[in-house]
C-alpha cells in the first residue's frame, strides 16, 4: 500500500467524487428514515493543505482552490451549499488550509439519526481517521479491509444506505474487483445506493469495466465521467469517474447543471467533457 491520498486531497478528481457524494446524501435526507453511509476506502478524514505531501502535489490548487477562487453562479452556489459550507466550517479564517476526506465530509453532513462506518486499511491512516471520529455514536471507524467491508456490512441495520467505495488503483485489477465486490455486495442488499469511483486514465479498461458492470446484470447502473484534458498515449490521468447504482431520481439533472459550470474552472483551456449516460437502466430496458 504506497499510495497516498495526502498527494491528491482537493484536486478536482476529489472535488467531482465529493460533491457527487453530497448530491446523493441530501438526496437520502428527504426521508425522515435514518440512513448508514459505508465508506470503504476512507483516508484519513482530513487533509492538511499546506503539508509537505501537499506543498510537493500542489494538485488541489487546480481543485478546491479553483473552485473557491471563482466568479460562481447563484445556482451552483446553491446546489453544493452543503458541500461549500464543509469546506468554510473548516476553514473559518478564509484561506483555504484543511480539506475534508469523504468520510468526515459525510460525518458532517449526516442528521442524528443517520451513521457512518468508516473503513482503512492501511495502519497509520486508521489510527488519524479513528481520532478524528472518537467518542462520536454516530461513527464507526476501523481498522479493516474495504473490500471485506463492502460485503460484510451489507446489508445494513438501518436498510437505507449510501456505498462510497474509493479504491487507490494501485493495480490495474482492481477494476475486476470492483466489479465483482459490488455484484456480492449487491445480492446482499440490493436497493442501496452504491457509489464507486475510478481514474481516467486507460479508455480501455475503462470499457471493459462497464462491460463487467453490464454482466452483473445490476439494473440500475448509472456512469459519470468528468474529463478535464484528451486521452494521452502512453496513457495518464485525465478525468474522474463514478458509477452510481441506485441513483437518486434528481441526480442527473443535477450533475448535468453542476458539470456546465464546473468545465471552464477545472478544465480553462476549453479541453473538458463530461457524459452521463446508463450502462443498464431497467426502465428504459437498454
Ligand atoms: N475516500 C477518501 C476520500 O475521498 O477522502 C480517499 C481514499 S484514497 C483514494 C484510498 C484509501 O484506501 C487510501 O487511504 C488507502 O490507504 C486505502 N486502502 C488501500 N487498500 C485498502 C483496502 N484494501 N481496504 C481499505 N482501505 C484501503
Amino acid at each position: 500500500m504506497n499510495y497516498r491520498h495526502a498527494f491528491h486531497a482537493g484536486n478536482f478528481a476529489d472535488v467531482i467524487k465529493h460533491i457527487i457524494l453530497t448530491r446523493i446524501i441530501c438526496y437520502m435526507q428527504n426521508k425522515e428514515k435514518g440512513f448508514r453511509v459505508l465508506d470503504t476506502h476512507a483516508g484519513t478524514g482530513l487533509y492538511d493543505l499546506s503539508s509537505d505531501e501537499s506543498h510537493r502535489s500542489p494538485e488541489w490548487k487546480q481543485g478546491i482552490q479553483a473552485l473557491m477562487d471563482a466568479d460562481r453562479s447563484k445556482e451552483l452556489n446553491a446546489l453544493i451549499k452543503p458541500y461549500l459550507d464543509v469546506i468554510e466550517g473548516l476553514n473559518s479564517s478564509g484561506t483555504l488550509k484543511l480539506y475534508p476526506g469523504s468520510p468526515l465530509l459525510a460525518r458532517k453532513l449526516l442528521r442524528e439519526q443517520d451513521r457512518l462506518t468508516a473503513t482503512e486499511l492501511h495502519p497509520r491512516d486508521a489510527i488519524k481517521l479513528k481520532a478524528h471520529f472518537e467518542g462520536d455514536h454516530q461513527v464507526k471507524a476501523i481498522e479493516l479491509d474495504g473490500w471485506q467491508a463492502l460485503v460484510a456490512h451489507m446489508p445494513p441495520k438501518e436498510k437505507r444506505g449510501v456505498i462510497l467505495v474509493d479504491p487507490p488503483f494501485e493495480k490495474p485489477q482492481e477494476f475486476t474487483r470492483m466489479a465483482s465486490g459490488l455484484f456480492r455486495a449487491h445480492k446482499r442488499f440490493s436497493t442501496g445506493t452504491y457509489a464507486l469511483w475510478y481514474p481516467i486514465k486507460d479508455v480501455a479498461q475503462i470499457e471493459t469495466f462497464a462491460t463487467q458492470l453490464y454482466d452483473t446484470g445490476i439494473k440500475k447502473v448509472l456512469r459519470i465521467e468528468f474529463n478535464i484534458a484528451k486521452s494521452t498515449n502512453p496513457p495518464s490521468l485525465h478525468g474522474t469517474g463514478m458509477i452510481v447504482v441506485n441513483p437518486p431520481f434528481t441526480l442527473i439533472k443535477e450533475l448535468n447543471f453542476i458539470f456546465t459550470e464546473l468545465q471552464p474552472i477545472f478544465a480553462p483551456e476549453g479541453k473538458g467533457k463530461f457524459e452521463i449516460d446508463w450502462i443498464y437502466n431497467e426502465d428504459e430496458k437498454n
